[in-house]
């Protein structure tokens, strides 16, 4: 799933590509349409179809920026600001394309799902394979309170003690510390490759329990997550499973991960075991990391 090193590789590519530019109409997919028929959502939240394309169509796209996990496009029409909100799911791709055969990867062309075509003739396009992502055109954040209860971004001067009051709520303390790091209302766009990351660095082991880590220990942590959130930033994210930047380009940090899914300790070389919190593989060293 992207994390926020790779939404901010999304929201880097797009920017210099659509600001600016006009929506003049979208065209949702059938599987979209057929999903709200049987009355389920399919990536378009909260809004018919018909309504989603016929709202958006006349916006202009006046700034994208990244908010945790989320890409955050701002748009308006007739002076009234909007916020189309895109958050990626497992597989989901933008591209910015004269024609959708230029998306060279099949199983993206095979899944495109929103189709806005710019008053330049260009083709801003939505693809997703597992189709978990989400479009949501709101007004404000408080539209979608989910979005108002976001951590504060990791690079923030007050992200750190908020991260350790949020360690002392009792709905936090008594989780596995990786669990409780991987939660957006705690740190923002820290899933699990960054986790398991920021965890074996500081040798501490996903499973262990929250309130049993002293505050210095809590601190480094914290840092040793902005720090290869950054890192991979600068890498232009890990291009893993079904996850692109913008028209299908790739990041190289997934060269650089040092635990995430690995079988050997590249410290003691000792095997590495794996056990799973919050539905997802947790990767440690059972030696270095206690
Ligand atoms: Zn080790």
């Amino acid at each position: 799933m992207p994390e926020l090193p790779e939404v901010e590789g999304v929201v880097r590519d797009l920017k210099p590509l659509v600001e600016g530019k006009t929506i003049e109409r979208v065209m949702l997919s059938e599987v979209v349409y057929n999903a709200a028929t049987l009355g389920k959502q399919c990536i378009v939240k909260n809004a018919n179809p018909a309504d989603f394309e016929l709202v958006v169509s006349g916006m202009n796209i006046a700034q994208i920026m990244r908010r945790s996990k989320y890409i955050f496009f701002h748009v308006s029409k007739d002076e009234e600001s909007f916020l189309l909100i895109s958050h990626l799911g497992m597989s989901g791709a933008w591209f910015v394309v004269n024609h959708l055969d230029e998306i060279t990867e099949p199983k993206f062309r095979k899944h495109v799902h929103a189709v806005f075509t710019l008053n330049t003739g260009e083709l801003l396009v939505y693809a997703d394979i597992r189709r978990f992502g989400e479009l949501r055109f709101i007004k404000e954040l408080a539209d979608h309170p989910p979005l108002t209860k976001m951590a504060p971004e990791p690079f923030d001067d007050d992200a750190c003690d908020y991260f350790l009051a949020k360690c002392e709520q009792r709905k936090y303390a008594n989780k596995p510390i990786k669990e409780v790091i991987m939660d957006g209302q705690v740190i923002s766009g820290c899933g699990n490759i960054y986790a398991t990351e920021a965890l074996f660095t500081v040798k501490i082991r996903p499973t262990h329990k929250t309130s049993e880590l002293s505050k210095e220990c809590k601190i480094e942590l914290f840092e040793a997550i902005r720090a290869v959130l950054l890192e991979s930033i600068e890498n232009g994210g890990s291009t893993i499973s079904d996850y692109r930047s913008v028209n299908g380009g790739a990041g190289n940090m997934q060269d650089r991960l040092k635990m995430y899914s690995k079988k050997v300790c590249p410290a003691c070389q000792t095997p590495t075991e794996a056990v799973v919190i919050a539905g997802r593989t947790s990767t440690y060293c059972p030696s270095c990391q206690k």
